[in-house]
């Protein structure tokens, strides 16, 4: 059976591949999918930007598909800027204009009220199997950047347990721990579980 991974970004096809090593299983990728449609990603959460990345490729291509969608959640801002969080700074805005934003809203918050987590949702969607898990890792918000590692917010995503911003872990550290490799962790559990019922899906 092949199993369609919904993302062009080669860090978490590599982070997915190397979980998802399941039986008689083949991990395909946008790659060997031409013309694939883009998705925009206009959910009200995680769930739904996750659940439409994986049933519009379904529609798409005919293979179960696995995605995922990441928030991440300040407290001191109520939670924001969660499902918009690639959109922070603006609709083009980069990884770096998202930081300089957050760098600025966080500036007269104390230390101990800089708590924010990272959450991902991801989806293994069929028309006969729809499974979804979540992974969430808590930290504090920095207020200058530290580390050149990961990407989008991790130079200012300071993980108390390691005394590091996950932009100064390494690829394999952060993935030890990360939001995304425990959802996927949990996903493929899931999937497992349901390894008979998957494995007659085509
Ligand atoms: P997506 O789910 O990959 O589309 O993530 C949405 C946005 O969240 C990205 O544009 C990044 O800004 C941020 N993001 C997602 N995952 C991470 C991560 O592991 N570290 C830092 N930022 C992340």
């Amino acid at each position: 059976m092949k199993l369609l991974i919904s993302s062009n970004n080669r860090d978490k096809i590599k982070e997915i591949r190397s979980i998802f090593q399941l039986p008689n299983v083949e991990l395909v990728t946008l790659e060997s999918i031409p013309n694939a449609p883009e998705v925009v990603e206009d959910g009200n959460t995680l769930y739904e930007n996750a659940l439409k990345k994986a049933s519009m490729l379904y529609e798409f291509s005919g293979l179960p598909t696995i995605s995922d969608d990441t928030g991440l959640e300040v407290d001191a801002l109520n939670g924001r800027p969660g499902v918009y969080s690639a959109r922070f700074a603006g609709e083009n805005a980069t990884y770096d204009d998202n930081v300089e934003k957050m760098i600025r809203e966080m500036q007269s918050v104390s230390i101990k009220n800089r708590t924010a987590r990272f959450r991902t949702v991801a989806v293994f969607y069929h028309p006969d199997l729809l499974i979804h898990e979540e992974g969430v890792i808590e930290g504090t918000i920095l207020s200058e950047k530290r580390g050149i590692g990961g990407f989008g917010y991790d130079p200012i995503f300071y993980v108390p347990g390691k005394k590091k911003t996950l932009a100064e872990l390494s690829h394999d550290e952060k993935n030890a721990i990360s939001h995304r490799s425990q959802a996927f962790s949990r996903l493929y559990k899931s999937l497992l579980k349901q390894l008979p019922s998957i494995t007659d899906i085509n």
